[in-house]
């Protein structure tokens, strides 16, 4: 029967309805007001109908669903602030009631006196965990990928429709939390351990699994309904209560810093939540979700960490006139660090790699730290024997050039060295077909000069990786001055194909990543030399919201590579682009102290023999007379941090080596980590308004120097009152056609 459109709708002889969601034209099933409309529709039609006895609602999709359409959320905000603007009493009220109903509609499902059994096929996220809690009992298929998780905090907001009252009402108030302040994703193993699913079946029997629930005689009430109903664990006020939530406050300040209002919320939620009935709980959990709506932090995450994601990761900046590309053979040459991973992640992604080194030895050595990697996941349960042998079938070592013949694209990741290069980009050339396209993963040398050399600058492009390759999400898009369109579109299909995101950054020298990277370590050069305490400097960072300190993040990258940096600049810029006191620093550090950074087991850190931990290099304190702690301002600190870099993706914005604001976004978070709660460096300024930071920026630029000088561009907006979100609006194009 055809009665829905996002819904199939079919009752068995034994009057048990299956609903089997599957939305037309989406690859994943998420909630929209369409979808609530029509689910409510049929929680009617299950409960009104005496001949049906119960319901199991499933998903058509290899996924269950991906939970609420966050775009939703968008469009509430914006409903939101046009009231606000009107009359702010009434904004919150509607804001309190379109909040509500995705909540009000679950508890609609389990308490309309028929039993619902959700069939969990796949992944299952967010909202639609939330309503199969709320069915009377859970399957999950045992199918390999099958995870669920409630990961609304990690876009600012927490499970708002039910999920903070009813898991901690059928687990444990500690795994409770932790799953929900983390957002982490569960196996259905560890789901049923937590008793927040009742079966887990094999795929092929779900559904008959939860009919056979229903035919046995499930009880369409739910344990929180039943007079008598004892939480699982303690109550709240009792001696394990007394033991968990301090110690719970205490966790979630030491993970967060009170960085995210979000998190907090879910434990005031239980808390809350676990001393009433549960109809007020519910009540409750709607308070707070209407609060945290309002905060700048899950506006501005749900706008760079879902939304500009989404759309940087579907192709935003694709040329769209030019044909999709079908990778049928990749080259990488330079099977190192980089290169092998190169090879690694694309092979992960089903397509052939040609992997070149000087000989076939390098280039099987580069192999082998593909099979290094693949026994990491196999170890951690996420690859199989069988995953193992496609992916290394799909790695070919070869010393041979004439290998890449019919590469539809060739990466390059030899020597930093231009002459290398020049050789590797020549013989590839003379064996590649002419559409093919050429991309270098160079970290430093601008793309349009490696172009020189090749016979098809259109086809030559950077792409450039973040290491450890297999675990950085961003990837750096350069354009040379003469990359032509196929050359971009060609290289955001790849790095779709190989699932990471992409962001599209004109040629630069340190492109954008780096540029900003360098002013955090710079910033924490500088307070070295003024004498704050090492151990403050890295705190201070992590309490502004970086996930790494600068020290630690220099002791990574390594500290001898800043030297060739500094002095790379001096050489080519002049004595001006480089503080002679951080050159003194790093050379004193390498040269004088062999302090290299992690590689060499001597940086900032120690690194002693494990099970020891890293620590301050104890010395490090006597390289500068040293401020006395109480009076260092640690507010400050953190703001120069995130100003210094803030002010860097400005700059960038101006010279137009980025031109949209979502991909300045979103690549601070991916490729650093800047403080995600501010949704990135560009919106942590049009957070605070242009006027406010630059009125900051310059009393800081007193204070500490010119690092902190506004440029042009970020004045203007402050006179002007705009946004980058309104200056370089991302959505102009498509406005003004709908518009026309
Ligand atoms: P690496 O020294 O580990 O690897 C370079 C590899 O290239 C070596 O295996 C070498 O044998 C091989 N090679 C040299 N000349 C060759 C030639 N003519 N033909 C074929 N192979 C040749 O270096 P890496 O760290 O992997 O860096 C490679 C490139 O990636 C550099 O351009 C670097 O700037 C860039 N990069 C590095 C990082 C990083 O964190 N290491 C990050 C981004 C980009």
């Amino acid at each position: 029967m055809a009665d829905y459109k996002n819904f199939k709708f079919d009752v068995d002889a034994d009057g048990i309805a299956l609903v089997t969601w599957d939305m037309p034209d989406k690859s994943m099933n998420v909630f929209t007001e369409e979808v609530m409309d029509e689910l409510e529709t049929i929680v009617d039609r299950v409960a009104g109908d005496a001949a049906i006895k119960g319901a199991v609602i499933t998903s058509g999709k290899d996924s269950f669903s991906g939970g609420a359409d966050l775009t939703m959320l968008k469009r509430m905000f914006q409903l939101f602030q046009e009231e606000k603007a009107k009359d702010s009493q009434k904004a919150v009220e509607l804001l309190f009631k379109s909040s509500g109903r995705m909540g009000g509609l679950f508890r609609k499902l389990e308490t309309s006196g028929k039993p619902w059994v959700s069939a969990i096929n796949g992944t299952c996220m967010g909202g639609a965990f939330e309503m199969s809690l709320a069915c009377h009992a859970r399957v999950a298929s045992d199918a390999p990928g099958v995870k669920m998780a409630l990961p609304e905090v990690k876009v600012g907001i927490f499970p708002g429709a039910g999920g903070t009252q009813r898991v901690p009402r059928l687990t444990n108030q500690q795994d409770a939390l932790q799953m929900m302040t983390t957002g982490q994703s569960l196996t259905p193993q560890r789901a049923k351990a937590m008793g927040l699913i009742t079966e887990i079946a094999p795929a092929k029997k779900l559904v008959e699994t939860a009919k056979k629930l229903i035919k046995g005689g499930l009880k369409p009430v739910q344990p929180w309904d039943e007079k008598g109903f004892k939480l699982p664990g303690a109550p709240i006020y009792s001696a394990a209560g007394a033991n968990l939530w301090p110690a719970a406050s205490a966790i979630l300040r030491r993970e967060t810093y009170g960085n995210y209002p979000a998190a907090a919320a879910i434990l005031k939620c239980v808390y809350e939540g676990l001393l009433v009935p549960f109809d007020t709980g519910l009540k409750i959990e709607q308070r707070y979700f209407t609060q945290i709506l309002q905060t700048l932090e899950a506006g501005m995450m749900i706008r760079s960490l879902f939304v500009s994601l989404q759309e940087l990761n579907k192709g935003a900046r694709r040329p769209a006139d030019i044909k999709p590309t079908k990778f049928t053979k990749i080259g990488v040459i330079g099977a190192g660090f980089m290169g092998a991973g190169i090879a690694y992640v694309t092979a992960k992604s089903g397509i052939p790699v040609v992997l070149i080194d000087r000989d076939v030895e390098a280039a099987e050595k580069g192999k082998a730290h593909a099979a290094d990697l693949i026994a990491k996941e196999m170890q951690k349960g996420r690859m199989s024997e069988e995953d193992k042998q496609k992916l290394l079938s799909l790695i070919i070592p070869t010393a041979d050039y004439a290998d890449l013949e019919g590469a539809d694209l060739v990466i390059e990741a030899v020597f930093e060295d231009r002459e290398v290069k020049r050789q590797a980009t020549e013989k590839a050339e003379a064996v590649l077909k002419s559409s093919a396209i050429f991309a270098s993963n160079t970290s430093t040398l601008p793309i349009s000069g490696l172009a020189k050399v090749s016979e098809r600058p259109k086809n030559f492009i950077g792409i450039h990786f973040f290491s450890p390759v297999d675990k950085m999400m961003l990837v750096e898009v350069i354009l040379g001055k003469k990359t032509g369109d196929k050359a971009l579109a060609v290289a955001l299909d790849y790095v779709r194909a190989i699932k990471k995101t992409p962001i599209v950054v004109n040629d630069t020298r340190g492109f954008y990543v780096n540029r900003c990277v360098l002013r955090y370590m710079s910033e924490a050069y500088n307070m070295l030399i003024e004498g704050v305490p090492p151990a403050m400097i890295e705190n201070a960072a992590r309490m502004a919201g970086m996930p790494v300190g600068p020290l630690a993040l220099n002791d990574e990258t390594a500290i001898d590579l800043s030297q060739k940096i500094l002095k790379a600049a001096l050489a080519d810029l002049g004595p001006k682009a480089v503080d002679p006191r951080h050159v003194e620093l790093v050379d004193k550090l390498v040269n004088e102290f062999d302090r290299k950074g992690r590689k060499n087991g001597k940086g900032f850190y120690d690194y002693p023999a494990k099970p020891a931990k890293k620590h301050l290099w104890p010395e490090l304190k006597t390289l500068y007379p040293q401020q006395d702690p109480d009076k260092v301002n640690v507010e400050e600190l953190k703001e120069r941090f995130l100003f210094t870099i803030a002010l860097e993706a400005a700059r960038v914005m101006e010279e137009g080596i980025v031109t949209d604001p979502r991909e300045a976004d979103v690549g601070s978070i991916l490729a650093f980590g800047f403080a995600p709660y501010t949704g990135g460096t560009l919106s942590y300024i049009d957070g605070m308004g242009a006027k406010k930071f630059v009125r900051r920026a310059k009393e800081l630029q007193k204070k500490y120097g010119a690092q902190f000088k506004a440029p042009k561009l970020l004045t203007d907006m402050a006179d002007n009152g705009e946004t980058f979100y309104q200056r370089f609006d991302p959505y102009k194009a498509e406005t003004q056609k709908q518009a026309a």
